[in-house]
């Protein structure tokens, strides 16, 4: 299989990549030489990490390599995606792709023809945590970030994955790649590898690239948009649409608890600079949470807004599914479009208020807990654990005195 690669046939060294709870991309190392036995018997470790950021329970997992996933990584080495095993066998409940997996399965009506493309912005910074350069959206300068990019950009196609576009995005030093339509679990593995891709060459030029889903002050957030691409061109195909747009509106505040993960998510959804703050669908607002356009003549793009660069592409895309797949099965209404930004309308003019999203981590957390429907469709130990994670982080945050705080209150009191 490895030398099928045609990397002149050898590897020193494969890199056996997993996921961890947060999404975050983990991995081992092994001897080409041991390979084989790895694709035969899956590889020990110690399964710590995949509890997330915040705990640390020993438990020996077992990676299984993804042979669908094996590419050439470097000169002389490969890397493969691995699927996670408790020592007796079983799926690893807490594995990010195996709760994919599982709801794929699961949401057998959203999921037949199921196609998803996606664009993830991130900044490039220098060391000093300065953007890398001053230019704005669709700046065609040939600047040290815009060279980056083109080499980022060829060394994704040269991993396999499909780039249908790369650019500079509005904030200054802030890039954008999109990726083609694939099936939930490649665009989800896609998204993955991206990001370390996109980590992995910044640093090699000693520049910091970010996923952080705000990082600096008055400039834009980075997105990590999602475009479900369903068939739409009968009543009954854009029924279909509609229903699972709102089954996404439905469950949008649980929703975030997956596509804005962090604190700092919630600066991002705040308010204005393109990121939702309410629940709403539009043609062409880009303040909406989601976003509706005909890609060809066959299909529409349901683009959600809600989730940021920092977020598990493996869960965000999970609990996509589950959403569609509530408000299909629930024969869901749609409400009217708003297609004016929600703070130009002012609420009290729109016939319907929309549902304001969660303003931080905390309130995203106890909506997902509240949302029977939707945390039905996910295995109950991911969910406990997931939500035990994300209050830890809240927590921690709760004791952190912030310049802002600082400067506000120092002098004052
Ligand atoms: N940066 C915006 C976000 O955080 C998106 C801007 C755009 O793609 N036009 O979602
Ligand atoms: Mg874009
Ligand atoms: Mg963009
Ligand atoms: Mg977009």
């Amino acid at each position: 299989m490895i030398q099928e690669l045609g990397n002149g046939g050898h590897f020193a060294w494969v890199k056996l990549v997993f996921a961890d709870l947060s999404g975050t991309a983990r991995a081992v190392q092994i001897p080409e030489a041991a390979f084989e036995r790895a694709m035969s018997e899956g590889v020990r470790v110690d399964g710590s990490a995949l509890e997330g950021r915040n705990r640390m329970i020993e438990t020996d997992l077992v990676l299984r390599p993804d042979p669908t996933t094996l590419l050439p990584s470097g000169d002389h080495a490969g890397r493969v995606i691995c699927d996670l095993f408790d020592d007796e066998g079983r799926p690893w409940p807490l594995d990010p792709r195996h709760a994919l997996r599982q709801m794929v399965a699961s949401t057998a009506v959203v999921s037949a023809d199921w196609m998803g493309a996606a664009e993830l912005e991130w900044y490039l910074l220098r060391p000093d945590l300065s953007p890398v350069d001053g230019d704005g959206y669709f700046s065609y300068t040939r600047g040290e970030g815009e060279r980056l990019l083109e080499r980022t950009a060829l060394k994704l196609g040269a991993l396999g994955l499909s780039v249908t576009a790369a650019h500079h995005e509005a904030g200054p030093g802030q890039y954008e790649v999109n990726l083609k339509a694939a099936t939930p679990m490649l665009l989800a593995d896609s998204l993955m590898t991206a990001r370390t891709v996109v980590a992995d060459m910044a640093h090699e030029e000693g520049l910091i690239a970010t996923f952080m889903a705000r990082p600096l002050n008055d400039l834009p957030g980075s997105g990590m948009h999602v475009h479900q691409i369903l068939a739409g061109s009968n009543p009954s195909e854009v029924e279909h649409v509609e229903r699972v747009v709102a089954g996404v509106l439905d469950h949008a505040g649980a929703l975030c608890a997956f596509s804005a993960p962090t604190i700092n998510s919630y600066r991002r959804l705040h308010r204005g600079a393109e990121a939702p703050s309410h629940a709403t669908w539009a043609h062409s607002s880009r303040s909406a949470l989601v976003r509706l356009s005909l890609t060809d003549g066959d299909h529409i793009s349901v683009e959600y807004r809600g989730s940021d660069s920092s977020a598990n592409p493996y869960l965000v895309l999970a609990a996509l599914l589950a959403a569609g797949e509530t408000g299909v099965i629930g024969e869901a209404k749609l409400p009217a479009p708003l297609e004016e930004s929600v703070e130009g309308v002012g609420l009290a003019q729109v016939e319907t208020a929309p549902t304001q999203l969660p303003r931080s981590l905390e309130q995203a957390t106890i909506q997902l807990l509240g949302d029977d429907r939707l945390i039905d469709c996910f295995d109950d130990r991911l969910i406990a654990r997931y939500s035990e994670d994300l209050m830890a982080e809240v927590e921690a945050s709760q004791g952190y005195v912030s310049d802002w705080e600082q400067r506000r209150y120092l002098g004052n009191f």
